[in-house]
């Protein structure tokens, strides 16, 4: 098992990038069959979405428009609590079919507040597709429309997620080592 060392935490090789790549053409495949007529507007959330969103979207084939916001609830490995609000929508959403890509859904929280945001402005319907869902750790009532693939409560790196800023650049996830 291949391990790596970043900052002061060693993580383990967890999911390899093809299975990852295939989960998400799974997803593609359906948001293109689901989304044909309505337009979508994708709101990609940095920093964690960035590839993900890229692999996605590459794979759409419908017409849509594709923003970006920033939006972060995480520090270190843990959790927490408070969500900044959202910076840099400048498209208008009302009256459309908007569909938030996320790195990972763990508590649910950053996505309820960003939800919470959205609906004031009026969208049509909000769908929400995440690369990885945690249900285990899910507080949130939250239905994502979109999974690519659910996961254990570990904490992960690589493929856009970060330490402490580090492991984005990696193509596998990799999982903190207990
Ligand atoms: P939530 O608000 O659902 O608890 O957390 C969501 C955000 O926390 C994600 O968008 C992501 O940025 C970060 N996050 C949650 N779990 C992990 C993880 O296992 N690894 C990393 N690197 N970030 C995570
Ligand atoms: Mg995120």
């Amino acid at each position: 098992m291949k391990n790596i060392k970043i900052k002061d935490k060693e993580f383990e090789l967890f999911i390899e990038a093809e299975k990852i790549e295939n989960s998400i053409d799974r997803v593609a495949d359906r948001i293109n069959v689901d989304l044909k007529d309505k337009n979508p507007l994708f709101i990609v959330v940095l920093n964690g979405a960035f590839m993900f969103a890229a692999d996605l979207l590459k794979k759409i084939v419908i017409p849509c428009e594709i923003t970006f916001v920033r939006l972060a609830s995480y520090q270190g490995t843990e959790s927490m609590e408070s969500v900044q609000e959202i910076l840099g929508l400048t498209e208008s959403v009302e009256n459309r079919t908007v569909v938030i890509v996320e790195d990972i859904i763990d508590t649910g929280n950053t996505l309820t507040t960003l939800i919470e945001e959205l609906k004031k402005q009026h969208p049509r319907e909000i769908k929400i597709a995440t690369l990885f869902l945690k249900p285990g750790a899910l507080k949130y009532n939250l239905h994502p429309d979109y999974v690519a693939m659910e996961l254990p409560s570990d904490f992960i790196v690589g493929y856009g997620l970060d330490y402490d800023g580090y492991g984005r650049n990696l193509t596998d996830i990799y999982k903190l080592k207990n």
